[in-house]
């Protein structure tokens, strides 16, 4: 799969494209990342690639030549590439998304705008999405592209090591992922749970699902309003409230004594 990002500062996505998980995963020839300057497509001898908006108002708009002839460089060596724009109007930007592009296998043009963004002419010729990643406004779409780049190629096949998957994340089945725990067994007076180190697979299977159902329940409550829950989760759910019962009690009996 190929990621295409058209920018103005292309050294900060080559960083991005040559480190960790992503860096190996160029690297090795699974996915491959390339940046198009759009200033080098700029036609006037200031080599600029902005001007002033029609009807006045402060900042600038990116015009539309350069970014037009970035887009049909990039769309000459993948065709079939998607062209997303990177735009706080867009839709916001979320794991399902993550799992469409990656399944899509097709190529991804980024586009990422700077001033107050670019022409509309362009996004009415050329794209066809345009992405947020929070109701918020950045300087440049370059952090955007690369938040979804990062999240999109971690789901390609041969990306995550055999030890890592991405199937148990966060969001995947609608529900947050269930605490981790790792060596030593006892830190700052913390022990792990013991079902985690008895080694019986199934009861650590249980033990992560209601972990997970725990977790979503107390930090994202919205995420069970989709789809509701399961016979299996009610069943756990309704052992944990069993188990804050106890808990309660307890504390009624602490707090009543005199
Ligand atoms: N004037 C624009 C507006 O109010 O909608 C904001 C332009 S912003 C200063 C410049 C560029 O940063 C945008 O063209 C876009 O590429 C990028 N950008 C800013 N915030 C973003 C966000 N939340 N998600 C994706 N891209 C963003």
């Amino acid at each position: 799969m190929r990621f295409t990002v058209l920018t103005l500062f292309p050294e900060l996505i080559d960083t991005f494209f040559s480190h960790g998980m992503v860096g190996r995963a160029i690297a090795n020839g699974i996915i491959f990342g390339t940046t198009i300057n759009i200033r080098d497509f700029a036609f006037n001898r200031h080599n600029s690639v902005d001007d002033r908006p029609y009807g006045g108002g402060c900042g600038m708009v990116m015009r539309p030549e350069p970014l037009a002839l970035a887009i049909k460089e990039a769309k000459l060596s993948s065709p079939e590439s998607k062209v997303i724009l990177m735009s706080p109007q867009g839709e916001t930007f979320d794991q399902k998304i993550a799992c469409q592009l990656a399944s899509a296998m097709q190529g991804l043009i980024f586009v990422c705008g700077r001033y107050e963004g670019i022409d509309e002419r362009v996004v009415a010729q050329f794209v066809d999405e345009e992405l947020s990643i929070g109701d918020y406004v950045m300087t440049g779409g370059e952090l955007a592209s690369m938040v979804i780049m990062d999240s999109v190629i971690r789901l390609l096949p041969g990306v995550l090591g055999g030890s890592e998957s991405a199937q148990m994340d966060s969001f995947i089945n609608g529900r947050l992922e269930h605490a981790h725990y790792t060596r030593p067994p006892v830190f700052d007076e913390i022990a792990v749970p013991d079902i985690l180190v008895g080694g019986n697979h199934k009861k650590i299977e249980e033990w992560r699902e209601a972990s997970s159902l725990k977790r979503t329940f107390l930090k994202r409550p919205d995420l069970f309003e989709k789809d509701g829950c399961s016979d299996q989760e009610k069943k756990l759910l309704k052992q944990w409230r069993c188990e804050l019962k106890g808990w309660i009690e307890k504390l009624e009996t602490l707090i009543n004594q005199s």
